[in-house]
């Protein structure tokens, strides 16, 4: 098979006009999900879709989805997409980039004349960043069952105005059904670390997501007085604690480099400057790309903790808050993402997503992938984050050529 290219320069400007909506002073966007300016944003999109001749649908929780007829309308969609609602101080291309460069691989089709076998369909997913309502990845979430159709519309934000408020507001809501059948899921997306850069790649083949487990940590040892108490006769949770979380760096490198671990919220229980520390609680983030690792990963934080907390005669309890799975992408997706990338020659690696997306939660509903580009400095959730237009087009050329191979491959 040939490749094609899109127009680089159509989908920079295109990203470029979309910024200006909900502008912030350091070159940065805030369209927040399902407000006003989302609304402006969805609709600069949407204008667009209608000029490339697509239409625009809605489901319940306000997923757009914007409509390519193919050959065979009985066909499931080949659908591209991510995100337009951005962080209060967020950048121009987390999630845009994969919504802006479904659209321009219709509009390439459209300049080549190709109609594809199976309708194509851009989504912008609701709330994906979780900014304004929690959890992130909502509406992709509500769309798989992963949450409740209910659950979402009660999600109230800080001000205490719910999402069915909001989508009544903004008119977003629509009859699509949720869980409708899609023959496959592409979205192309920054990758918002610094591997791909770091590497002078252009192009990442991602593969899936890794799995995550959340620990809570309770240290307990004897609150005493800071100038009576000699050093021997004490039981300091703060240094129990400030061991273990030695004891997990040795542990990250033990599973080093697909090993993370992070503790990122640790705090002393009634805490005073001129009392030793009777309590302290903190949180454990654990992250690799295997499940049986994390597994090993969890149970080696336990057998390191009580050890530790034995030898300080410190009480200890663990307790797992929450256990996502790892996430593998469909093997004939990633295929064709591979086969579009070595057709291009672009220089590339495979990848795991470090970040959660929207295709996390529709892999769990039909064949998935991902493609990655740079961003410049591994930044992100940033006013500053920044892509290369080199990148972008080279990862949307990726993407053209990866979806015209789902659509061309033989009937299962
Ligand atoms: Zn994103």
């Amino acid at each position: 098979m040939s490749v094609l290219k899109i127009k680089g320069d159509r989908l920079w400007d295109s990203l470029m006009e979309m910024a200006k909506v909900g502008a912030t002073e350091r070159g940065g966007n805030c369209r927040l999900a399902l407000s006003q300016e989302d609304l402006a944003g969805r609709k600069l999109f949407m204008k667009w879709c209608r000029d490339a001749g697509m239409e625009i649908a809605f489901d319940a929780i306000g997923n757009l989805f914007a409509r390519r007829e193919g050959l065979d309308d009985g066909l499931a969609p080949i659908v591209m997409g991510s995100h337009l609602d951005t962080q209060p101080k967020g950048g121009r291309f987390d999630g845009i980039y994969g919504v802006l460069s479904g659209l321009e691989v219709v509009r390439s089709l459209n300049d080549f004349g190709i109609t594809t076998r199976q309708p194509l369909e851009i989504a912008v997913w609701t709330n994906e960043e979780g900014a304004r309502f929690t959890p992130a990845m909502f509406g992709s979430a509500v769309f798989t069952g992963a949450l409740s159709l209910q659950t979402a519309l009660d999600a109230n934000d800080a001000a205490g105005i719910s999402v069915a408020e909001s989508l009544a507001d903004i008119g977003h809501h629509g009859a699509l059904p949720l869980k409708r059948p899609f023959d496959a899921y592409f979205e192309a997306h920054i990758e918002q670390g610094p591997i791909l850069e770091d590497n002078g790649l252009p192009v990442g083949v991602v593969i899936g997501g890794q799995a995550i487990c959340w620990l809570d940590v309770q240290v307990t040892g004897v609150s005493a007085h800071a100038g009576t108490t000699p050093m021997p006769l004490r039981r300091d949770a703060f240094f129990g604690a400030a061991e273990m979380a030695m004891a997990l760096e040795v542990i990250s490198q033990d599973f080093a480099p697909k090993g993370l671990v992070t503790v990122g919220q640790l705090e002393i229980g009634k805490s005073s400057r001129n009392t030793i520390p009777g309590s302290i609680q903190f949180t454990v983030d654990l992250r690799h790309h295997e499940d049986p690792q994390i597994h090993l990963m969890e149970q080696a934080v336990h057998e390191g903790f009580e050890r530790i907390a034995q030898r300080r005669g410190l009480g200890l309890e663990i307790n797992r808050h929450w256990l996502s799975p790892a996430t593998p992408f469909d093997p004939a997706c990633i295929a064709a993402v591979r086969e579009a990338v070595e057709e291009l020659d672009y220089p590339h690696q495979d990848i795991v997503s470090g970040a959660g997306h929207d295709a996390i939660h529709l892999a769990r509903h039909c064949p998935t992938t991902m493609i990655f580009i740079p961003c410049v400095g591994g930044l992100s959730h940033n006013e500053a984050e920044d892509a290369l237009p080199g990148d972008v087009r080279m990862g949307c050329d990726v993407l053209l050529n990866a979806v015209l191979r789902r659509a061309n491959r033989l009937p299962d």
